[in-house]
């Protein structure tokens, strides 16, 4: 039986020498060449990398059309522009996330209402939807938490039965499959993030699907100034081939050639990348599952999941510490979690808007006692068993 002195917090030898973090990017040299290759061509910047970029999106999630563009907030914003939302809308969305899944309402002047989470599953709830649901609702904003699909069949229905545009924030989710259809194909626009802790990263970078083209024009629109060079949705005759209008408020939200290049050479290692994360899951699964102090989340059938952020949350019947000593002492052992994440509506900007502690109870409780423990495909075997004996060592020095 360990106890807490034996900890490398209070003066123990730790678990290993070397840190290791939540999430890290893996690049290889075949992204370096491509990218290499870009600087030395023509174009930077709005030329044929992009293009091939958005067919290779529209492969991997079986969309019809894909608009990629800076980032992953970008993504929101263009697509909360693209279904109209404004002024008087209320847009529904989970208070589990990153802010920018609900700021793009805000974006839009627009008001985000918090849906509460499912305490299992920890994606937004179906039913919470439903108690939110006001005659100014426009859209849901609904987030593959960690990966997991959120619940398709569920939420399509209310969107149908409302009259209510569905946008999928799958930041964490590129590679998950729900009943066998990727994400990208299945909400009216989904929007993903490239950021480097995602599972492919073009440094900074994100993109819309969907399969509705008045959609995929208002997004290609919004994410280059409202400019067209399209001679049909031009007021004007064009005057010569220099002739462009700017026939709607937009903004430059493009993505760059370079970034492009290394995405779609990322995109190339996507079933490489989903498969040890995978597997990591499993082994992960396999020993915290049978571990009463530790609980895991749980996986709906339907969502054959991609799992970006792995997440135990802390049984506080079953140990004596509270979050921050457990988490601490997971780094001291040279573990460095994150905590994933706090409830959006708790931040000052929200308070400020009037949302209240309390708004959203299932998420404050998962908020509290939740850690993101390292997952990433360049884990190796010994580094995700390091990761276990951590986890063991605290909840052995721990247990009530
Ligand atoms: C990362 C992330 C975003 C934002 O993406 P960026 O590319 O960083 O702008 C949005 N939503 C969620 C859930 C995210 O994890």
């Amino acid at each position: 039986m360990l106890c807490k002195e034996d900890l490398a917090l209070y003066g123990g030898k730790s678990v290993r020498d070397k840190k290791l973090y939540y999430g890290h990017q893996w690049i290889d040299e075949d992204d370096i060449k491509a990218v290499e290759k870009v600087l030395r061509g023509d174009y930077l910047t709005c030329g044929p990398q992009v293009s091939a970029l958005e067919e290779k999106l529209c492969k991997v999630t079986e969309a019809k059309y894909a608009v990629a563009c800076s980032n992953g907030t970008a993504a929101l914003h263009i697509a909360m522009m693209a279904a109209g939302v404004g002024e008087g809308d209320e847009v529904i969305t989970t208070p589990l996330t990153f802010a920018a899944s609900s700021n793009c309402a805000l974006y839009c002047n627009a008001t985000p209402v918090f849906a509460d989470v499912d305490p299992e599953t920890y994606n937004i709830s179906p039913q919470s939807i439903r108690e939110k649901i006001t005659d100014k609702t426009k859209a849901i904003v609904a987030v593959d938490f960690t990966g997991q699909a959120v619940c398709h069949k569920e939420i399509r229905a209310i969107c149908d039965e409302y009259n209510l545009i569905f946008i999928e924030d799958a930041a964490h989710a590129i590679g998950t499959k729900y009943d066998g259809k990727p994400v990208g194909s299945l909400a009216d626009m989904t929007c993903f993030s490239f950021h480097p802790v995602k599972t492919v990263t073009s440094g900074e970078g994100g993109a819309v699907t969907t399969n509705n083209k008045d959609y995929y024009q208002k997004l290609l629109l919004a994410h280059t100034h409202g400019i067209t060079h399209d001679e049909d949705l031009m007021e004007e005759t064009p005057e010569g081939s220099w002739y462009y209008e700017m026939i709607d408020m937009g903004y430059n939200y493009r993505i760059t050639d370079i970034q492009s290049a290394l995405l779609m050479s990322q995109l190339d290692k996507l079933k490489k990348f989903s498969d040890r994360r995978k597997a990591i899951v499993k082994r992960y699964d396999e020993v915290f599952s049978k571990m009463p102090e530790i609980i895991v989340q749980k996986e709906i059938p339907e969502s054959d999941t991609t799992r970006h952020l792995y997440i135990i949350q802390l049984n506080s019947e079953k140990l004596t510490c509270t979050r921050r000593e457990f988490f601490d002492a997971m780094a001291a052992e040279n573990v460095q979690c994150q905590v994933h994440y706090v409830p959006v509506y708790w931040f000052p900007v929200y308070k400020r808007l009037g949302h209240k502690k309390g708004e959203c109870p299932n998420a404050e409780k998962i908020y509290l006692n939740c850690m993101s423990i390292p997952l990433y495909p360049l884990l190796s075997d010994s580094d995700v068993e390091d990761v276990i004996s951590a986890v063991k060592k605290c909840v052995e020095a721990f247990r009530r």
